[in-house]
């Protein structure tokens, strides 16, 4: 059993809390929403009062927050986590968030006497409550090897990408891949409804053919040939366009600091941007062919 503090249990870190739990962990959770913090006291947790509190006197601390902004304030400063916890704690920080800050924060780990791994995660709330997430993980081999058995309680594909930041570099390389597939592939769902062809026959073939690709064949931007893709639940989330979009810009801001030409991920985070203006941004990411198919040419 290993004492764990966990703070951000919201709709990804509830679950992720919970099969610690489950899993036999003393977990000490934290959330700013006194709703999630319930939540996850049901579901077996112990409620800390406040991050430094759910940071001190455990072994491993594990932050699933929002955005960059959060997990420094979260971290560093007087009132910060690396400052309350004992010398020596791993913190895993498992938000997606840029590279610059993971790197930030990782330095000021390692000057406090800490190990810490970017760890963020793909597979979204029911990969969170399967036990079953995807984690990418950039950090040292000591801290990627502590970090392991923890992780495996809450993932099933667990890689080491390389050191600090690495794990959110390749996180948002994976989603500029998929914002640009699902535009890709609602596209050519639209060009076929206007040439006549059906969709169940477009996906026949598609996904027989070198179109295939997980926006196709598992997340199916069309209602019908994949039942359990949001098309056939009018869109419900899933993953938001608005988590898409955020993703996108994560990437853009990445390519620019680096000097790296992404035009299809620019277009793409102009696509979702776009969505998300028109009020969009709280419905599956795949609802993009709605927009696209209203689009004038
Ligand atoms: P969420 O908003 O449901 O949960 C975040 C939680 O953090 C909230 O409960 C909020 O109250 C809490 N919080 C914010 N600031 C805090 C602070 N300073 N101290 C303590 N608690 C604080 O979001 P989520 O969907 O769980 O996503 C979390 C992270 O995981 C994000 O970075 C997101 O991009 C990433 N992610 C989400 C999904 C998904 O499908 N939802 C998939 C992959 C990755």
């Amino acid at each position: 059993m290993t004492a764990i503090g966990f703070i951000g249990v919201g709709n990804m870190g509830g679950p992720m809390a919970q099969n610690l739990v489950k899993a036999g962990h003393d977990v000490k959770a934290f959330d700013l929403a006194k709703e999630a913090l319930q939540k996850a006291v049901s579901a077996g947790a112990r409620a800390a009062t406040s991050a430094q509190d759910a940071a001190r006197d455990v072994e491993v601390v594990i932050t699933m927050l929002p955005a960059g902004q959060h997990v420094k304030a979260t971290y560093l400063g007087p009132g910060g986590i690396l400052g309350a916890a004992r010398k020596g704690t791993l913190f895993i920080d498992s938000s997606t968030i840029d590279v610059d800050s993971a790197r930030e924060v990782a330095k000021a780990a390692d000057t406090a006497g800490m190990l810490m791994i970017d760890a963020p995660v793909s597979g979204g709330t029911g990969g969170a409550a399967a036990a079953t997430l995807t984690f990418m993980v950039g950090g040292s081999e000591a801290a990627f090897a502590r970090a392991l058995p923890i992780l495996e309680k809450m993932g099933k594909t667990i890689v080491h990408a390389g050191g600090a930041g690495n794990g959110q570099a390749a996180k948002i390389c994976n989603n500029m891949i998929l914002g640009i597939s699902m535009i890709a592939v609602s596209e050519a769902f639209v060009l076929a409804e206007k040439l006549g062809l059906d969709h169940q026959k477009l996906f026949d073939i598609a996904s027989k053919s070198s179109g295939q690709c997980w926006s196709l064949t598992t997340y199916c931007p069309v209602p019908g040939p994949v039942p359990t893709s949001p098309a056939n639940r009018d869109y419900q989330p899933g993953f938001t366009a608005d988590m898409m979009l955020k993703d996108l810009k994560l990437a853009q801001q990445a390519a620019t600091a680096v000097a790296a030409a992404t035009p299809l991920g620019a277009d793409a985070a102009r696509v979702y941007s776009d969505f998300s203006e028109a009020g969009n941004g709280a419905v599956d990411f795949s609802g993009i062919i709605r927009m696209l198919r209203a689009a004038k040419r």
